[in-house]
């Protein structure tokens, strides 16, 4: 919830004449996963041309594969706003090939479920030759994204190594990365718990707080609520930054299941149900003010349990550029109406 007021519309100074165009831009800062914030992401730029945009990227998803730092949140963020996705995947390179993975498996390399492709081998490349040599995530970060022009500012959630773990239910749970268990095992074997593991000593990375504290919004787009979102809320600081600013949440679930992917895996392991409402009230009032739910959860409009919480009905899949941008539109607006 809010304790400044935020205004959405480019907001005069005070004691600046009228006639004189002195405005400052509007501030959004996004919590973001992978494929479901990059697309929102795009929308929102479209939406909000003028504004400066800081993302605030997952990196719990983050793995060392073949002695490389591999960031696929990140990177499928970097990638779709920079215009050099797989259109088809939502993540990874377009017009890849995989020769180098093919001669990694000829050797018998391990593992062999995570594809990477060549072109995508290079990021990985470049990143952990800048990390080797001392450079903060952040630091490479921005490296890497002087190529691609996002347009948006990427910030990684934190340069300290945090890494999602899920612990596998039933007896002697092994606790694995999360990756092994979302790409090989594809979220089919129940997880007893999920777990950000490093996060309790992790600190937020330069410019995450002020962004945060700077925003006029604050947006969680459709991703993942506890292993997107909630990871990046786990460091600690980030949550109670959030929690003092209008924060409005579009809903990445519909009709009772998520739009792609296993959010619902993620959402039955933390005693969640998968329903709009239901997220909605696991972030629960004191964090976010506002919530977009597809015209298929309408009934969520008057649900009790979220009191406190303005919500909003209007169709939610981003089928197409325009589709997304009326939903980052609705985000503004509704933020703009709270706040
Ligand atoms: P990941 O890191 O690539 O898994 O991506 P995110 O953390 O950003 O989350 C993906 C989430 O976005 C999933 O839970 C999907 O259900 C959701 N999602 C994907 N496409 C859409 C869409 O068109 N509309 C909505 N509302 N949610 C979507
Ligand atoms: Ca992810």
């Amino acid at each position: 919830m809010p304790t400044g007021g935020g205004r959405l519309e480019p907001r005069r100074a005070e004691g600046i004449p009228a006639d004189l165009p002195h405005f400052t831009v509007m501030r959004i800062t996004v919590l973001a996963g992978g494929v479901g914030a990059a697309r929102y992401l795009r929308g929102l730029k479209q939406a909000a041309p003028e504004a400066e945009i800081t993302v605030v990227g997952n990196t719990g998803d983050d793995i060392t594969l073949f002695g490389l730092r591999v960031c696929p949140d990140l990177d499928t963020v970097m990638y779709t706003l920079g215009g050099g996705i797989n259109e088809d995947q939502g993540w990874g390179r377009e017009g890849e090939t995989h020769r180098v993975r093919a001669e990694l498996a000829a050797y018998g390399a391990s593992p062999d479920w995570f594809t990477l492709g060549d072109r995508d081998f290079a990021t990985h490349i470049l990143r952990s030759q800048l990390l080797a040599a001392g450079q903060p995530l952040s630091a490479v970060t921005e490296v890497l994204c002087r190529r691609w022009q996002p347009g948006v500012r990427l910030l990684p959630m934190s340069d300290d190594p945090v890494e999602t773990h899920v612990t596998l239910a039933g007896p002697g749970g092994r606790e694995i990365h999360f990756q092994e268990w979302w790409v090989r095992l594809h979220a089919a074997t129940p997880a007893a718990r999920i777990s950000a593991s490093g996060a309790e000593r992790a600190r937020p990375a330069p410019g995450v707080l002020a962004a945060i504290s700077d925003a006029d919004v604050v947006v969680f787009p459709p991703s993942n609520p506890v292993v997107s979102i909630g990871t990046i809320l786990a460091v600690p600081g980030i949550r109670a930054a959030v929690a003092a600013k209008t924060v409005v949440g579009v809903s990445p679930i519909i009709g009772g299941a998520p739009v792609r992917g296993m959010a619902d895996a993620c959402l039955t392991a933390i005693g969640v149900e998968t329903s709009a409402a239901a997220v909605a009230a696991h972030y629960g009032p004191e964090l976010i003010d506002g919530w977009l739910v597809d015209d298929q959860d309408k009934a969520v409009t008057d649900d009790p349990a979220l009191a406190g919480i303005a919500v909003r009905a209007l169709p939610l899949l981003m089928r197409d550029l325009p589709a997304t941008t009326a939903i980052a539109r609705a985000a503004l607006d509704l933020a703009q109406e709270l706040g």
